[in-house]
This record gives C-alpha cells, sequence and structure tokens, in this order.
C-alpha cells in the first residue's frame, strides 16, 4: 500500500493520471549511443519576415485524445477533449489578471508584428539526414536541433530541449494552465532524440509524462542531462541511472557518437569516470559533443516543499571538431568555430526593480557564457512575457505586480536582445512564449518583440545575421537550417 510520502512523490511528478509502465533496464541492451567518451571535465576555471503560410492539418500529438475521434486508445492524458487546442488561439476569454495592453499600432511597427493570428502551428517535418544543422520550435520553450553526423552514419544527431507535449503544465491533467495551441508532432514522430536536457524543475519545463513517453519512444538512444540535484527524480520515473547524467553549473561532459549506429552498443554507465582515467576524445566517432550547464537567473520547485532544491540553469552544447580535440579536454569552448548552441530555458535579465535603462543591474552570468563558450552559431532565447505569469498566477495566487515578476525571473524580449549580445549569439529564437496563453499574450509578446528588436538594430532575416546577429520568431513547428 502507497505511503503518504510515495503519494507526495507521485503528486509532484504528476502521476495523479498517468501511471509508468516502464521497466528499469529496458533498455540497457538495446542503447545505440554511446557515452563511452562520456567524461566530467569539470574542474572549475580560473577564471521575421515570417511568410504568409497556408495552415495544415497537425497531428494529433501521441497521448492526446482528438476531439473528433471518440475511440479510447491511447489518450489518456487529456481529459477536457472538448478544450483541446487548435492550430489557431480561439477566441478571448476575459482574464481577471493585469497585463500589458498593446491596443495602439505605432507607426514604426511592422505589419507582420500584427499579424493574426500571433502564432499558428505548422505540421513539423524534418530531412532524414539534414545537411546542416536544423531547428525546430516545438512550443514553449521546447525546441528540437538535429546536427548532422561527421560521418556516413544515417540520420542526425537529435538534441531536445525542455520538452513538453502534455495538455497541461501542472501537476495533475485535471486542473492547472492547459496549452491553447496543440504541439507541432508527437514523441513518436520526431527523429531519434539522443540528448534531452532541461533546465529546470518547473512543470511547464520538466513534465512527467513527457519524459516517460520520450524514454518509451527513444530509449535506444536518448541520455538526459539535468541540473545538479534533479537525477533521483528520473530515477524515481524509472529512467536507467545510466542514462542520466548531472551537472552542476560550469561542469561539462563529453558524448561521443559511434560511427556505426546500426551497432548496439552498451552504454557506459561509470559516468562520471574514475578520477585516473583520462578523459579522451574518440577520433573515429559519428560525433562528439560538448554540454556544459551554465548559470540562468531563476528558482526551482514542483510542490510547496521543494523550492531551490535542485539547480536551474541554461545549456551551452558544441561540436567537438576535429582541429579542436585536444581544445575538447579543456574547460570552456571559446572561439570553438564548429556548431554550437545556447540553451536559455528560462532566465531572469535584470535585478527586480532596476529600471530597464540601468545596464549595471543585470545577471553577470550571461556575458560570462558568452566569454567561455561563445560566439554561439545559434541561441534559444525566452521571450517570457505573457508566457509564465498565468502559470504562475493561477498555481500559487500570487500577487506580485507584474513587472517585479517578469524583470526578476523571465526576460522580457529586449531582455532578451541583451542575452543575445551578452552570450555572443549569430543566430537567436524567441521561446517560451505564445503556447500557454491566449492570444491577446501573445500578441503583446509578438509585438513588443518587434519594437525590441528594432531597438536593438538586430536583424530580422535568418540568412543574413548581419553584424549584431537576428533574433526571429517563428510559427510552431517551423524548422530552420543553420
Ligand atoms: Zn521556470
Amino acid at each position: 500500500m502507497a505511503s503518504l510520502n510515495d503519494a507526495w512523490i507521485a503528486y509532484q511528478k504528476g502521476a495523479a493520471i498517468a501511471t509508468p509502465q516502464l521497466g528499469t533496464n529496458a533498455a540497457a541492451s538495446s542503447s545505440k549511443v554511446s557515452l563511452s567518451a562520456a567524461s566530467c571535465l569539470g574542474s572549475k576555471p580560473d577564471e521575421e519576415d515570417e511568410e504568409e503560410q497556408p495552415l495544415r492539418t497537425p497531428p494529433i500529438a501521441h497521448g492526446f485524445r482528438d476531439p473528433a475521434d471518440d475511440s479510447d486508445d491511447d489518450g489518456p492524458i487529456n481529459d477536457d477533449a472538448e478544450e483541446w487546442p487548435k492550430r489557431q488561439h480561439p477566441p478571448e476569454p476575459v482574464r481577471g489578471y493585469v497585463r500589458p495592453s498593446f491596443s495602439r499600432i505605432l507607426s514604426a511597427d511592422d505589419t507582420n508584428d500584427w499579424r493574426e493570428p500571433p502564432v499558428r502551428v505548422e505540421e513539423a517535418s524534418w530531412q532524414r539526414s539534414p545537411r546542416s544543422p536544423t531547428v525546430t520550435w516545438l512550443g514553449h520553450a521546447g525546441a528540437f536541433v538535429q546536427i548532422p553526423w561527421a560521418t556516413e552514419r544515417e540520420g542526425a544527431a537529435g538534441l531536445l530541449f525542455d520538452p513538453i507535449f502534455s495538455y497541461r503544465c501542472s501537476p495533475s491533467q485535471l486542473v492547472g494552465p492547459a496549452r491553447y495551441l496543440a504541439p507541432p508532432c508527437g514523441i513518436d514522430d520526431l527523429p531519434p532524440v539522443h540528448v534531452c536536457c532541461i533546465s529546470h524543475d518547473h512543470y511547464d519545463h520538466l513534465d512527467y509524462n513527457t519524459i516517460l513517453e520520450l524514454w518509451e519512444c527513444h530509449q535506444a538512444t536518448i541520455h538526459f542531462f539535468v541540473p545538479l540535484g534533479l537525477a533521483q527524480w528520473f530515477k524515481d520515473s524509472g529512467i536507467p541511472a545510466a542514462r542520466v547524467t548531472e551537472l552542476d553549473w560550469w561542469l561539462e561532459a563529453l558524448v561521443s557518437f559511434p560511427a556505426d549506429g546500426s551497432a548496439p552498443e552498451a552504454v557506459d554507465s561509470t559516468y562520471p569516470p574514475p578520477p585516473d582515467s583520462a578523459p579522451t576524445v574518440n577520433p573515429a566517432a559519428a560525433l562528439t559533443l560538448k554540454v556544459a550547464f551554465t548559470p540562468a537567473q531563476h528558482r526551482s520547485g514542483r510542490g510547496v516543499f521543494d523550492h531551490m532544491t535542485s539547480l536551474w540553469g541554461s545549456w551551452a552544447v558544441g561540436v567537438v571538431g576535429s582541429d579542436n580535440a585536444a581544445a575538447a579536454l579543456k574547460p570552456g569552448m571559446a572561439g570553438w568555430t564548429d556548431f554550437k548552441v545556447y540553451f536559455g530555458g528560462d532566465t531572469g535579465y535584470r535585478y527586480a526593480t532596476a529600471p530597464e535603462n540601468d545596464s549595471t543591474a543585470v545577471c553577470p552570468a550571461f556575458k560570462e557564457i558568452g566569454q567561455r563558450y561563445g560566439p554561439f552559431s545559434l541561441a534559444l532565447l525566452p521571450l517570457s512575457t505573457g508566457s509564465s505569469l498565468p502559470f504562475l498566477r493561477s498555481l500559487l495566487q500570487l500577487s506580485l505586480d507584474q513587472y517585479t515578476l517578469t524583470s526578476s525571473l523571465h526576460c522580457s524580449p529586449a531582455d532578451s536582445m541583451q542575452i543575445h549580445s551578452d552570450v555572443k549569439a549569430e543566430r537567436s529564437l524567441g521561446i517560451h512564449w505564445g503556447t500557454f496563453c491566449d492570444a491577446a499574450e501573445a500578441r503583446a509578446t509578438r509585438v513588443e518583440f518587434g519594437r525590441a528588436r528594432r531597438q536593438h538594430g538586430l536583424s530580422k532575416h535568418w540568412e543574413h545575421p548581419g553584424e549584431q546577429g537576428s533574433f526571429v520568431i517563428t510559427d510552431v513547428g517551423e524548422t530552420f537550417e543553420l
């Protein structure tokens, strides 16, 4: 019989509805990804132009129920079938909380800033073996990046960041903040996922049902990278310890994939390696990545009693090229020329009550990330106005004013532009907006984003980033090439 403690753990994991069906060792013998070169390099260093596109019908995500489908198979997650989100935002409900009003079109506004609907969902599609890296926004903070193998191996390395495919970001799928827009695909539609990075444990970034289904569909390949203090949550969820790597801020790991992806290889379960084993980079690997956990200005906690008991942060992932194999064994990725992606997750930028124009009261971590790991080919940066606020308010009944809350834990679009510059990104893509909020919120973000981009002089042209780099927002499911 389950104890109160078990029930509490289950509640925190959102297990009220879904029951895990997974064996803990199911994948150990079928893995095709090797972490054999995984090694802790954790020495602390001393030192838009969007074109109008016809709407396509998105597939119904695995785990959800199509309102038009009354069959009962595999749809345990969403009990609000009639509420199931569509390709566009439904008519706007009246809300009680305060939010910015963007009813006035300024003369400097781009007509595209006021595009209707502000966000759409496209059916996600990927090339089987892309010749250059690609990025796809999956809605909210979720993003999928593909990196071509360096060898003849088929397919591409799949990197997934903060995926959420559930209907609600909540401890329960019966109550809590619900999505307004459907995901662009199901978890089982994703190409093979090899690396999944989680920024922190808030429900909109770490979703129990999503993690379980990811493991179910991608256990042949997937490895999770999580903040300090979160590995136990994954183990409790049935993910084998060998598939979870937990890192502190500024710690790094190397992950390498065998050239022949067809031959199953055992996962090295000796991570972190014994102190006397020297880390090496396998020159014959299909790809070697450095994965580094970096700071962010945020918080953590899923329940009443676990606030700040696990870490929160951002991720820097870089391709170890043949010419920097030696450098890969040293901390940092400064100046590396191969593809590097920065995932901002969920973060604030400035001191809570500091005025917008005070450049001294800002989080210093991003400049440091830029120095140690930049420049980045791609940054995925949160635009959090209007995305987390309804979530926080409805769950926690917060009475903080929007500005204070937004500026200390979340980024305005203008703040994200600063982070883009601080981390030295060539191209940035806005995430963490437009999914768990109504059309008015999404529109406000879109308009504010356009104004901030012009103010910061950043390019809206993905293909031509220019000197300051480009920063774009996109529709859910759209894929960009780098
Ligand atoms: Zn958060």
